[in-house]
């Protein structure tokens, strides 16, 4: 059995267990917290993603899988913090967002796709921010301003180090734009095996006829923002799985909720005001019953959260 690289090392990846595919521990605009640091409270942000995990592993949750990366604020120590303080099995990435999913900051504009690899190979190979912990994946985003150069070259560069590690591929995609296309397009050209990519945030359309083209390719998906509905209200979210379910497809989705124990891109109030139950634990209090009503069986809920989740990660 292959093994997963934790904040803790490396496991193997028959002991996953359930697993929550997207969550994150922690979602901030990097630039501000290390230039205005004083907007933040880290030992606040400390205890609000202990009590979403803990939350989570109330429900069996044994493993979450963390795609912060470059941009979103990744902080691996404070990650580790998290894993030791609660006994989580916490698999973290590397890889670039991409400021407003656009562009590249100026040192990885000027250098090539290759120097971009290296920099993730390290990540997967060396350890994160100057420790021994290793990324298991890598992260990679399209939005709606699509396929930007500095976004092809994210892809680029992610595949080569999928290719030169064995890492699997994360893609933040936009359905709505379609993206999800597109990067499967540039991840196949630089020569990536489709099962060794998710494409997240597939689950924010309710479009069969897009989400089946895109499984054709060969990827996973994430059916992971459930809670979020300014994206989509979870009963098309709920429809959606049930229909790809009934289709065969639940080997190839993962379940989350892509919810953030801290983020500061909005004011708080806004967040909870928005998303009032985007959390760790929204599928299990509330979500999988929906499905169990819509004809989903228990044995396509496990595999979405114990099986998918392995087999993306682990190819077995
Ligand atoms: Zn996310």
């Amino acid at each position: 059995m292959p093994q997963i690289q934790t904040t803790a090392g490396p496991i193997d990846a028959e002991r996953l267990g359930r697993t929550l595919c997207h969550e994150h521990l922690l979602s901030v605009s990097e630039t501000v917290r290390s230039q205005y640091p004083h907007l933040h409270d880290p030992e606040r942000e400390f205890e609000r993603a202990i009590a979403q995990v803990r939350g989570a592993m109330g429900h069996g949750v044994r493993t979450i899988v963390d795609p912060s990366c470059m941009d979103l604020g990744r902080d691996v120590r404070f990650a580790s913090r998290v894993a030791e303080a609660t006994g989580i099995q916490l698999v973290v990435a590397t890889g670039v967002y991409g400021q407003h999913y656009t562009f590249l900051p100026h040192h990885f504009q000027t250098r090539d796709e290759d120097y971009l690899a290296d920099a993730f190979v390290h990540d997967l190979e060396t350890g994160i921010q100057g420790t021994g912990v290793k990324a298991a994946f890598i992260k990679t985003a399209a939005d709606e301003p699509g396929i930007t150069p500095d976004v092809e070259k994210v892809h680029r560069a992610a595949a080569r180090a999928s290719l030169r590690t064995g890492a699997p591929i994360m893609a933040h995609s936009r359905p709505a734009s379609r993206t999800g296309l597109d990067q499967m397009r540039i991840l196949s050209e630089e020569g990536v095996a489709p099962e060794r990519v998710m494409i997240a945030h597939t689950g924010d359309t309710d479009d069969l006829g897009h989400i089946e083209e895109l499984l054709a390719l060969g990827p996973f998906i994430g059916m992971d923002r459930y809670g979020t509905a300014i994206f989509l209200p979870d009963e098309q979210r709920n429809a959606t799985v049930a229909a790809l379910c009934e289709r065969g497809y639940a080997d190839r989705m993962v379940l989350s909720q892509d919810a953030c124990a801290t983020i500061d891109w909005f004011p708080e109030e806004l967040v909870a005001q928005l998303a009032p139950k985007w959390s760790f634990t929204h599928l299990f209090e509330e979500i999988l019953d929906q499905l169990r009503a819509l004809g989903v069986g228990d044995a396509d809920i496990d595999t979405m959260l114990d099986l998918t989740p392995r087999r993306w990660l682990a190819g077995v």
